[in-house]
Formats: structure tokens, sequence, C-alpha cells
């Protein structure tokens, strides 16, 4: 065959649906860009949002403990005496006045002691104020250490201290009010080369039952202590007895 057996022809025609692919695939990658985009800020503002939110939460929680910390501190410190760490007088009467409720209920014993050191006044006067803070301290922390956890110290006065002990007979208590005195009989405090030795004389009562009150019961000790003072001091006395002789 020769080469003029060979006809080829080419015809053009403008496909306009190749265009149409064409703008359609340029839209659909503007499409899926923004697309991809908007979800892309999307995680990133998510990620955001959950690390500060978990920021917050965990500055709100530490705010938080700290709050509650300080929210103790200042229960201790409307409840306890700052110097020697006893119950504040307030706090005192009201743990006595329900634990008078408590034994009304149950009928258990209860008794209270008020203790006051002897000659505090002297130690002050020879030592000054804050050797006298010192014996303070010291007195009720050896006071506590011959206690039950049961049993409460609260300072009352200037000096003046009481003791709550719950369930606890007469006899009891005046055995536990004597090693309490013998203990401080036997103990000093040092401060700035002074040895300063120091007693206590301590008034006991019991609870007398239905009826008794807080005011009746603290009179009682109260009296106690102050026929320990005029016997001669760094002594327990016991409450006297009514009419009764209860
Ligand atoms: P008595 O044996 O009769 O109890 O004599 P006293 O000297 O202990 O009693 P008095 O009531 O005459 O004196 C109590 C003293 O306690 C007077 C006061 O200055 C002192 N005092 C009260 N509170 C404090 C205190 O917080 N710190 C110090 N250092 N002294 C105090
Ligand atoms: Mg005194
Ligand atoms: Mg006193």
């Amino acid at each position: 065959a020769s080469q003029a057996d060979f006809l080829t022809i080419w015809v053009f025609r403008d496909i306009s649906e190749l265009w149409r692919i064409r703008s359609d695939g340029i839209w659909s990658f503007v499409l899926i860009f923004m697309a991809g985009s908007s979800v892309l800020s999307s995680i990133v503002l998510i990620v955001n949002f959950l690390r500060r939110s978990r920021l917050y939460q965990m500055e709100i929680a530490k705010a938080n403990a700290e709050l509650s910390k300080l929210n103790e501190e200042l229960q201790i410190q409307a409840r306890y005496d700052a110097l020697t760490s006893c119950a504040n007088r307030r706090h005192f009467f009201s743990e006595l006045e329900s634990e008078l409720k408590r034994a009304g209920r149950s009928g258990s014993a209860c008794c209270l002691a008020v203790l006051d050191i002897d000659h505090f006044k002297a130690v002050n006067d020879e030592y000054g104020h804050g050797l006298g803070d010192e014996v303070l301290k010291s007195f009720a922390q050896r006071v506590k250490g011959s206690l039950r956890s049961s049993d409460l110290l609260g300072r009352i006065g200037g000096e003046e201290f009481a003791l709550l002990m719950p369930e606890t007979l007469l006899s009891g208590a005046l055995e536990l009010c004597e090693r309490v005195r013998t203990t401080i009989e036997q103990s000093s405090v040092s401060v700035a080369q002074h040895e300063v030795r120091f007693t206590v004389s301590i008034g006991v009562a019991h609870w007398r039952g239905e009826g008794d009150t807080v005011e009746a019961i603290l009179a009682r000790a109260d009296m106690a202590m102050y026929d320990a003072k005029h016997e001669g001091r760094n002594r327990v006395c016991s409450e006297r007895q009514d009419k009764a002789g209860r």
C-alpha cells in the first residue's frame, strides 16, 4: 500500500464540558481546602478550649483547697487559744454544755476540774511576762500529756484552766487530777538560764444529774479550787457535798 491510501482527518470541536470539569475541580479544591481549614481551626480551637478549661479547673481546685485550708485555720483560731493551743473559753463551755446533755441522755458520769497556777503573778514579776507565757505553754503541754483522748483542757482565764472529763466518776477524776498535780510539781521550765518551778491548785466537781447546769458545776469546781488555795495550794480538793450528801 502506498502512502496515499491513508487519510487522517482531524476534527476540532470545542468541548465545553472539559472546561466545566476543570472549573468544578478548582471549586472542589477550594471547597475542600476551606473545609479542611475550618476542621483544622475547629480542632485547634477545641484543643485550646480544653487546655484552658483544664487550667481554669486546676486554678479553681487550687483556690478551693487554699480556701478550705484557710477555713480550717479560722475554725482553729476561733476555738483554740493561740498561746497554749487549749480550747478557748467559748469552745470549752460549748463542749461542756454538749457533754452534760449527752450525759443526761445516756445517764453516764461526767466531771469538771478547775486548775489555777499558784502564785503566777510572782513568776511574771520575777522573770517577766515572756517567761510567764512560756510557763503557761509548758503547763498546758504537760497537763495534756497526762490526759486521755476524750478529756478536754480549756483555758478559761489568764492562768486558769478547766478540764472536762467525760464518762468519769468523781473518784477517777480526783485520781487523774492528783496525777496532773504531781506532774506539774515535778516539772520545771528552763528559759534563758532560768529554771522555773511552779505548782497548781485543782478543784473537782461531778455532774449531779438532770437539773445540774454548766454554771452550777463550774461554781462547785471553782469553790473546790479556792478550798485548795486556802488549804495551802499545790493540792487537789473535791467539791463540798450538798445537804443530800451528793
Ligand atoms: P494564786 O496562787 O492565788 O492563784 O496567785 P496568782 O498570782 O496566780 O493569782 P493572781 O490572780 O494574783 O495573778 C494572776 C496573774 O496571771 C496576773 C496576770 O498578770 C497573770 N496573767 C494572766 N494572763 C497572763 C498571760 O497570758 N501571760 C502571762 N505571762 N501572765 C498572765
Ligand atoms: Mg493563780
Ligand atoms: Mg487565777
